[in-house]
């Protein structure tokens, strides 16, 4: 051994220190103390040499093979020690960095404004009431005191379904007599009812379907002065406290006497324009208290008891809030200009 021994344990040391990966080290120890390698090939060698010195070197080329497995085992230590720092350092969670937002799970426009119309009125004391979608000629007309002869019950308004008597509902009043039916008796009713109608309408302010909000009161004693508390509340809560409201007379089957709910333009804050027709003003619903065939046909008795009832389009209120001058764009399925109405929620209560 000797000289020999003190030359290769050198080349050795300087063969690890070079190595800077794992990998590295583990061909090294392959080339060194594998099979073929250059310390097990001497300890082979040793079987050639005369008996008397195979001992001596048995034993020298032994500690040689113990000395190399402890380097190499130290310096797989140390670069597996480096590396596993490195990783834990690419692979460190940055706390403070700001998330992704989805560009998912945003609510529609009409949506929120949906919410924020339920929300006055569950503030109210309202409950949520349903009807179907396809419903029966007698709740969407007869029941409300819409006689045969009336436009909307022509083809050309109305989608009709093929069988007979029954229609796309063109407005969510149907729900007063199913609410009113519901409660039975019981005093006072007080439902709102969202959903979607059907028209045969398309133009820009129209689209063949879209969303009302229909309201209900039933109780002794309503009076059109709780109408109109109800409605200047839920506007002024919507649109904020500077807004001007305006009742101006209307017919309507259903109720008597009749008004349409007109509030100032957003677009031009109500000197006129395009959008207002140079009016200043835009209808947002129709109202009125409940006539006594309908109250009849809900089951109460019209001696005894008084109501209002109102739809609001939710198309128009939020083209109002939004301020836009064609509604189909909200039915274009344009991520990119939905997302524009991400953060409405709402404006500030009085
Ligand atoms: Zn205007």
């Amino acid at each position: 051994m000797g000289e020999d021994n003190a030359d290769e344990l050198r080349e050795l040391g300087e063969q690890l220190q070079d190595a800077s990966t794992v990998l590295q080290v583990q061909e090294i120890r392959n080339a060194w103390l594998g099979r073929k390698g250059i310390i097990t090939a001497r300890l082979k060698g040793v079987a050639l040499l005369p008996v008397e010195e195979r001992r001596q070197a048995g034993q020298q080329w032994n500690s040689v093979r113990l000395a190399i497995e402890t380097m190499i085992d130290d310096a797989l230590a140390r670069l597996q020690n480096q590396e596993e720092i490195l990783q834990l350092e690419q692979e460190r969670l940055d706390m403070t960095i700001p998330g992704i937002e989805p560009a998912v799970a945003l609510l529609h426009p009409l949506t929120r404004v949906r919410r924020l119309v339920e929300d006055v009125f569950l503030r109210m004391g309202f409950t949520l009431s349903y009807g179907p979608e396809v419903e029966s000629e007698w709740y969407n007309f007869e029941a409300l005191n819409i006689p045969p002869n009336h436009p909307a019950r022509d083809m050309q308004d109305s989608f009709f379904v093929d069988i007979p008597n029954l229609v796309l509902r063109t407005h969510t009043s149907p729900v007063q007599i199913r609410g009113m039916q519901a409660a039975a008796g019981q005093l006072p009713v007080k439902i709102i009812a969202p959903g979607r109608v059907y028209r045969r309408d398309d133009d820009p302010t129209h689209t063949p379907m879209f969303h009302q909000i229909e309201g209900l009161v039933v109780d002794h004693k309503i009076s059109l002065a709780d109408l109109q508390g109800t409605l200047l509340a839920m506007t002024k809560d919507l649109l904020g406290s500077d807004i001007r409201t305006r009742f101006r007379p209307s017919y309507f089957p259903f109720t008597e006497p009749s008004m349409e709910v007109d509030v100032t333009c957003a677009a031009c804050n109500g000197t006129g324009c395009r959008v207002c027709k140079g009016t200043g003003w835009v209808e947002i619903l129709g109202s009125g208290m409940v006539h006594p065939v309908v109250l009849r046909n809900g089951g109460y008795d019209p001696k005894q008891v008084t109501g209002f009832a109102f739809g609001l389009g939710i198309e128009r209120l939020a083209m109002r809030i939004f301020e836009l001058d064609d509604l189909r764009l909200l039915y274009q399925n344009d991520l990119e200009f939905l997302s524009r109405f991400s953060r409405y929620t709402g404006r500030p209560a009085l």
